[in-house]
């Protein structure tokens, strides 16, 4: 097999031809390429309905009423619109605190730290050895200072899987808004957000087969109202929370990325579960091999392991047409070694031995066979030539 193999899903996903297809109609002159925001003709009120359809369409999926979904260009914004735009509220007020937890998305921790020179407080709830945040721990750090909880559902580098209809339930029991970085699992879980005790939720569309450079922030709209301060200033668009022309096509693309994800949802979990146990099954004894975090309470589109001495960039590159990453995409020194990795007790040599593999809709049972069989090899080939 000389094909490349794409084992890294959960970096970004390839675009899906259905949705390639639908957004080509929303560019050239031929198409609809107006402006949502031109009410006085049939351009901009065209692109307006489809902006608009499109709403229906990703709201109906998610449960969660039009109104409540808030056009982004990525989870990354989507994050800090939720985090910054809850914090801004209170910026001269002392003592005030966010949750959240060791092991989210740089999109959060790094907001967290730029709140945090305005003067708010950020409280770090520990994770357990499988990266499962402890939610009694939760319950006693929440006070009448907290402003906001912000808690990721599946974690990117280990899969695991946080119960957020608990932490919901906790977050609503002390009156405390809850945030949620739905990234790894909006298109692969079903999410009913009117019955969900979730104030605030973000997500984007490449990672599951739409565009990159488009994501949503969902906003809880009931009694208790969400303050939130834009953090882009302009012509009003989005209730006047996101301003900028809307991005048609890129829209559209997320929602027709969300309604194939949607339907063949349950299938997909079904076959790329057991394409998970294959590939551990066909690893797991090879000496010297280790899990992180847990294999049952994670998504099944992720799976992190390691092979104790052996480099994993060394590992990575002999690879060679198998695309994996280490488990986090390392951009600056201050990330060089996983962080979540980190918090799950292991030390700098077994973070520097583990790997990151991601599956999806594009994985086949040939891809994962040919994968084991090359995992073997490799680490049998490094462990000769190495140690
Ligand atoms: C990918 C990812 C993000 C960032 O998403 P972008 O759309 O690339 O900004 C945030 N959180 C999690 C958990 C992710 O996996």
């Amino acid at each position: 097999m000389k094909k490349l193999i794409y084992l890294d899903y959960a970096s970004t996903t390839p675009v899906d031809k259905q949705v390639l297809k639908d957004m080509k109609n929303y560019f050239t002159i031929k198409g609809i390429f107006g402006n949502p925001s031109s009410y006085l003709h049939s351009f901009g009120i065209n692109a307006k309905n489809a902006i608009e359809n499109a709403r229906v369409n990703i709201s109906d999926i998610i449960g969660s009423k039009k109104e409540e979904i808030i056009f982004t260009s990525s989870a990354t914004e989507s994050i800090n619109l939720a985090i910054k735009g809850i914090a801004f509220n209170y910026i001269n007020y002392k003592n005030k605190n966010i949750i959240t937890s060791l092991i989210e998305h740089k999109a959060v921790l790094e907001t967290c730290n730029f709140v945090k020179k305005l003067g708010i407080k950020i409280i770090y709830i520990k994770n357990s050895c499988i990266g499962k945040i402890n939610l009694n721990i939760l319950k006693k750090k929440i006070t009448n200072k907290t402003i906001l909880v912000s808690i990721m559902h599946i974690n990117n580098e280990i899969g695991t899987i946080n119960d957020i209809n608990q932490i919901g339930c906790i977050c609503k029991k002390k009156n405390i808004f809850f945030h949620v970085d739905a990234t790894q699992s909006v298109g692969k879980y079903l999410f009913n957000l009117k019955n969900m005790n979730i104030d605030l939720l973000s997500f984007s569309a490449h990672k599951f087969y739409g565009p990159k450079g488009v994501g949503v922030l969902y906003i809880k709209d009931n009694k208790k109202k969400i303050n939130l301060l834009p953090l882009i200033h302009g012509g009003e668009q989005e209730n006047g929370l996101r301003s900028g022309t809307l991005a048609v096509h890129q829209i559209i693309g997320m929602s027709t990325a969300l309604r194939i994800a949607n339907s063949i949802m349950e299938k997909e979990k079904k076959r790329i579960t057991l394409l998970k146990q294959k590939l551990w099954n066909g690893i797991k004894n090879i000496s010297g091999v280790y899990l992180n975090g847990s294999f049952k309470n994670s998504s099944p589109y992720i799976i992190n392991i390691g092979f104790k001495n052996i480099f994993n960039k060394i590992l990575i590159l002999e690879m060679k047409n198998i695309a994996i990453s280490t488990s986090s995409a390392c951009n600056s020194n201050k990330y060089y070694l996983s962080y979540v990795l980190k918090s799950l007790g292991l030390n700098p040599k077994l973070i520097q031995s583990s790997i990151r593999i991601s599956f999806g809709k594009f994985t086949t049972e040939k891809e994962i066979d040919y994968t084991v069989k090359k995992l073997n090899l490799i680490v049998k080939k490094i462990k000769k030539n190495y140690l």
